[in-house]
């Protein structure tokens, strides 16, 4: 998970290379799960259309300064998560978008929640040469963690450890304070704020390992708004896919479904919902031909 796949830096490098086809490609495998986003957040299929071509425009525009930190797919979702706030700022609604909605917080299902504005929109508050200063610093210490975060994932689900693994999503994906994760993982508070605490260190041990740094400390800020943007511990798409056609073991369903249903997970729910709708259904290819389209003129320029 920490390393964008080959599939992604082939397509971003044809994209490059000014191939049509390859920007197809990316169109017609990326478009129905982002639409799907977008319609469960805004409740219109036109608009969710339009914020959809303006994403894919957003990204071949930011193409020369592309990073691609995990994959194309966490990149769309990024970009739609940033034209979907502008959008609830421009018609008055509240100005965020937590990527998951976890159900015991009181929280409204199907795309409703709204929380404290958080980091990336706190940015906008720091003078421009501030920031352009501390950026390079801070996204050097950012990858140093990402790279642990994505790390210390990977070891949980290998290890199976996933009632762990579900605290930490629930601690620092969804935000949820340690009462109602204690209520719902069956615990006592005091060891889901071990848990954290000790989690939270391995990783500052393995950044100061990595980078040889002396003082690391883990801003519990920051790692959520890694978790939300770069969402280390979704299911690969692969794996909804199994899951749909009950290949998948009891263990990892029963996992999954509390990633989607407890948690709330907005993007693996679109995903899944994409995964319900066959690709080929005309209304599908329709969108999928009219973003093409629409975005072909910012390609060639
Ligand atoms: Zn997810």
């Amino acid at each position: 998970m920490s390393q964008p796949n080959q599939a992604d830096q082939f397509l971003i490098q044809q994209i490059r290379d000014g191939n049509e086809d390859g920007w197809r490609q990316v169109v017609d495998r990326y478009q129905g799960r982002l639409w799907a986003f977008a319609r469960r957040q805004l409740h219109d299929d036109q608009a969710a259309e339009d914020i959809v071509q303006e994403t894919f425009v957003g990204l071949l525009k930011g193409l020369d300064r592309l990073e691609l930190w995990t994959s194309l797919e966490t990149c769309l979702f990024t970009i739609l998560r940033r034209r979907l706030v502008d959008s609830f700022r421009r018609s008055g609604r509240a100005q965020q978008l937590r990527m998951c909605a976890p159900r015991s917080a009181g929280q409204l299902d199907d795309g409703d929640s709204l929380g404290d504005a958080d980091q990336w929109i706190d940015r906008r508050n720091v003078s421009a040469s501030k920031y352009a200063e501390q950026s390079e610093q801070r996204t050097i210490q950012e990858r140093a963690l990402w790279r642990a975060l994505s790390n210390s994932i990977e070891h949980l689900r290998q290890e199976t450890k996933l009632r762990e693994l579900r605290v930490f999503e629930m601690v620092f994906y969804a935000q949820m304070r340690n009462k109602e994760i204690a209520e719902l993982v069956g615990m006592e508070q005091q060891q889901i704020g071990l848990l954290k605490h000790r989690f939270v260190r391995r990783l500052a041990e393995d950044i100061q390992s990595g980078t040889g740094s002396g003082d690391v400390v883990v801003d519990d800020s920051v790692l959520s708004r890694l978790w939300e943007e770069h969402r280390p511990s979704c299911p690969k798409r692969s794996t909804l896919g199994k899951m749909i056609l009950g290949l998948l073991s009891p263990v990892w369903c029963e996992y999954i479904d509390f990633h989607i249903e407890t948690l709330g997970c907005h993007a693996c729910q679109a995903n899944l919902q994409d995964l319900r709708i066959d690709s080929s259904q005309s209304s599908a290819k329709s969108v999928s031909d009219r973003i093409l389209q629409s975005s072909i003129g910012f390609f060639r320029k």
